[in-house]
This record gives C-alpha cells, structure tokens and sequence, in this order.
C-alpha cells in the first residue's frame, strides 16, 4: 500500500475549495452563449466584423476565416477554444465519434484521410496522433466535469472488470439513480490504491460522500470505502451471497466490453485511461437512456446538456470554462 491517509485529508480540502469557487460561477449548458460569438481581441466589439478571405495554415490542409473589425481595424482569426487547435473541427469531431463507436485508431486514422479527400483537403493523420486527439480531449472533458458537477446521492456502487489480454483492471464508480457513470481507474494491479483512486475522482467529481456504498465483498474496495467515504454506509455483499446487489455497475461492465476495441490497441495504461473517460463523457452526456425516460445520466444530475449540441459544443464549452478557472484545474491536476 503506498498511499497514506493524507491524500484523502488533501481531497476534502480540494473538495471543500472547489465548492465555495464554485459557488461564484455559473457553469451554463447553453450553446447560444455569449462565448461562443466571435469578438474582437482589439476592442472586444461582436459586431461589425467583416470577413477579409481565409488564411491557409501551413502545417495542416486547413483554411481559418480572417476578420477585420470595422472599428478598430485589427485583423484576426477567431480564437478556438477546441483541444488540438491546428486540425479542423469535422476531423476532432470525426476522431472522437468513432473512437467511442469502438473502431481503432489505425481504422480511424485512414478514415479520416479518406474523408478529407473526399472533401478535397488533404489531411494526415497517423494511429499516434489519433491517440493523442483523444487524450487531449478526455483531459479537458473530464477537467469540466469537475467543474460542473456537484451532487449529493443515495447509493454508488464500485467494482472492477479484468481486461486479460492487455493485463488491466479496470475499476468503475456509477451513481445508481441517475446512473452516471462517476469514475473509471485503470491499473496493472489490483489492490487498494486502485479502489482508492477511483473513489477519490468520484468524490472530486461529486463533491459530496453518498449515503451508501454497494460493493460484491473485495476487501480492497471496502478498505478504500471506509477511507474515502467513513460516513456513508458500507453494504458488501459477496455474489455467492446474494447475486445482482451491485446489478447498475454490472450492466456497465457488459455495456463497456461491446466499445473497448480489440487487444492490440490502447496497450498503454494512459491510452485506455483516455479513451474509456472518453467512453465515459459519452455514455454520460450522450446517451438517452429508457431507465430515466430518455434522459442522459448528466441532465439526471442535473446537467441541462442537450445531446443533440453534440460533441463540439461540449468540447468548446469544457475548453473555454478550463481556460477561464486555470488555477482551479491546476490544484486537481495535482491531486489525482
Ligand atoms: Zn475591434
């Protein structure tokens, strides 16, 4: 066991840190905002701007619209709030839409390729930097959700599911209610400090302790229950005693076996952590799910993200809001 108690004593600081900042901003869902206009960075003036051509960038195929402003007369290119800047929007969104569909990032690679062709660019991409597009994306969606979400719940179930062939476990956190999908670690080893993380994120991610905790009897997550959560009530029932208590986390195993792609991609520990956060993003904000009458697990916590904004709005919103409390998301940086 490497970690110490003092982590957790760190994590309710945080914690308690994040809830009073949080207080003071307003997190908005809605894409018609303000933000997403584009001002001016001479005078700050949202209209009166005039399309002066497009400029051509020379380290990718991509054209950016140039703008003069009629006031002050400075020329720009609209800042973009996206992760992985210098590609254009259809290729981030294209990469991320068919990671979580479960194709690689070899077919995805050539895909896109092919696509921009087809379009009349020429953008290339290798399996590599397709990777490195979904870990920049997974970093700043899941850096907003901190931001965003605050929420008191009855029940979390933990558990964890074996990935054999790339040696990997793979620790999960779901909120029963609203069946968000609060937290996935993923380790070579299974032990306490696996539990413990997962469990940690959660509550970051919540900021509140559930009133209880459901487990299938692993001694290390029960360990790891009494140390991030020592008021919520414990349950931990052994399958062999009672089958089916921790039935929500379970159905996600299932669920997220059909997306992981097969064994020769995502080999490295941060690979797959990316992409199952990612998997994670998207079953969240995307998902309409029967069980909460066609809502997604974020607007059943609250979050009033409608899925059909789709994947840019959310990206644009978790870059800009990222951008704008910086030095909250550098202390959480720290912590997990
Ligand atoms: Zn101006």
């Amino acid at each position: 066991m490497t970690s110490t108690n003092f982590d957790d004593v760190y994590i309710k600081l945080l914690v308690d840190r994040l809830k009073n900042e949080l207080r003071e901003i307003r997190i908005s869902f809605d894409y018609s905002l303000d933000f997403f206009l584009i001002r001016c960075p001479g005078c700050g003036s949202t209209d009166g701007l005039i399309k002066k051509g497009v400029r051509r960038r020379r380290r990718r195929e991509e054209t950016v619209q140039l703008y003069k402003c009629k006031f002050c007369g400075y020329k720009f290119t609209p800042e973009s709030y996206l992760p992985g800047t210098y590609f254009p929007e259809w290729v981030l969104e294209e990469v991320v839409k068919l990671a979580v569909y479960g194709l690689s990032p070899g077919y995805i690679a050539k895909h896109i390729e092919e696509d921009s062709k087809w379009r009349g660019s020429k953008v290339t991409l290798t399996p590599r930097t397709v990777i490195n597009l979904l870990k920049k994306c997974a970093k700043v969606l899941s850096e907003f959700e901190i931001l965003a979400l605050q929420r008191r719940s009855d029940e979390w179930q933990i558990d964890d599911m074996v990935q054999r062939r790339r040696a990997m476990f793979i620790t999960n956190v779901i909120d029963s209610q609203t069946r968000y999908w609060i937290s996935t670690h993923v380790s070579r080893e299974r032990n306490v400090n696996a539990s413990l993380k997962a469990l940690r994120l959660a509550i970051l991610r919540f900021k509140f302790e559930p009133r209880v905790v459901k487990c299938d009897g692993l001694k290390q997550h029960i360990i790891a229950i009494r140390r991030t959560c020592p008021n919520a009530k414990l349950i931990s029932i052994t399958k062999k005693e009672a089958f089916g208590i921790i039935n929500q986390i379970e159905s996600q195993h299932s669920r997220i076996r059909k997306r992981v792609p097969r064994s020769g991609t995502f080999r490295t520990i941060e690979s797959m952590q990316s992409y199952l956060d990612l998997l994670r993003i998207y079953y969240n904000f995307f998902c309409q799910l029967e069980s909460l009458n066609g809502k997604t697990p974020a607007q059943a916590v609250g979050l009033d993200f409608k899925p059909e904004y789709g994947w840019l709005t959310l990206m644009k919103l978790a870059g800009f809001y990222t951008r704008k409390y910086e030095n909250l998301i550098k202390l959480i940086d720290l912590s997990v």
